[in-house]
């Protein structure tokens, strides 16, 4: 046995929408890489914590065989492959261990202007093209749904021009692309955004420091990213609204200011964002100096 600390396996997608904010967070929690020549992996060269850059959707697979301890990858992908390994083992494949800030996009059918298929309702007994196969069908038996689920890997929107299909279900974030082949947007089955998901495997004792210290800097990365440093000046009597004002406040330090009893300085962490109207109710009662500063870093 040795006290070197085993190094930590994450993947993330190699190009694609996800690549540059995994890349930035990873950076954000303080890791340092160096792109090997390949580029398949980039290595950390000040924890130990190296990054495989590979396709979105092989990220669930390499997590579940333990290849990769952790993963980032959209909730659509991962619930997509979640429901397909079930299907082969009922065992949970990995475990989904935080819900990230980007990445936001939504699940939807969709169907052909002027059809007469036009909501779930009509669903039944009709073709659905989709790259979620696994996704639909769930949704299709929970709902008792009796539909055909038309498997495409890609341009899953041109579907039902071909003949080939009566609705989609694809991805949407802005609904240009709907638009674009004469589609109108239904029911969403699925709000996505990046998730972060961990082996099933028990964590391994040499690995347990390295994970946890990655998994609370990015909680402390996502509480910053929101979080506000708000500095004023108030009347003491003040001090019960100022908290109703500021959510997500702990408790504020509170300090005298020379030659003034009844008014003091107030510091506080809003971990969310602050807006014109909150500051024009903090003068309202009587707050003056009124500072909001971004915060750096957080360890909470
Ligand atoms: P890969 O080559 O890795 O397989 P891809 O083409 O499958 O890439 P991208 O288009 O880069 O994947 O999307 C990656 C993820 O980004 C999606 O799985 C989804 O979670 C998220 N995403 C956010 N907005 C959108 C959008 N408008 N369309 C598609 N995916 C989006
Ligand atoms: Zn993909």
């Amino acid at each position: 046995m040795t006290d070197k600390p085993a190094r930590i396996k994450i993947a993330i997608q190699k190009s694609g929408r996800l690549t540059e904010q995994s890349l930035d967070l990873l950076q954000r929690c303080g890791l340092k890489y160096s792109r090997g020549p390949d580029q398949l992996i980039a290595y950390g060269e000040n924890m130990p914590v190296d990054v495989l850059l590979v396709r979105d959707d092989d990220i669930p697979g390499l997590v579940r065989d333990d290849v990769c301890d952790l993963g980032i990858a959209g909730m659509n992908i991962v619930e997509e492959r979640r429901l397909h390994f079930l299907e082969q083992d009922p065992v949970e494949p990995f475990r989904i261990v935080r819900t990230l800030d980007y990445g936001h996009c939504r699940l939807a059918f969709a169907y052909p202007d002027g059809s007469a298929v036009a909501s779930v309702a009509d669903l039944r007994n009709r073709r659905i093209a989709t790259s979620y196969p696994s996704i639909v069908r769930d949704y299709l038996k929970r709902h008792d749904i009796p539909a055909t689920v038309v498997e495409f890997s890609g341009a899953v929107e041109i579907a039902p021009s071909l003949g080939r299909a009566d609705a989609i279900c694809d991805l949407v974030s802005t609904g240009a692309t709907l638009a674009a082949n004469k589609l109108r947007e239904g029911e969403t089955i699925l709000e996505s955004r990046a998730v972060i998901l961990q082996t099933p495997v028990a964590v391994p004792p040499e690995k347990i420091e390295w994970i946890n210290r990655l998994l609370q800097r990015v909680e402390g990365v996502m509480q910053v990213r929101e979080s506000k440093y708000i500095m004023m000046h108030a009347p003491k009597s003040a001090l019960a609204k100022i908290a109703a004002l500021l959510p997500g406040t702990e408790a504020p330090t509170v300090l005298p200011l020379d030659g003034l009893d009844d008014r003091v300085a107030v510091h506080v962490v809003c971990r969310e964002n602050v807006f014109w109207e909150t500051l024009e109710s903090l003068k309202s009662i009587g707050a003056t100096s009124v500072l909001v500063v971004p915060v750096e870093k957080m360890l909470a």
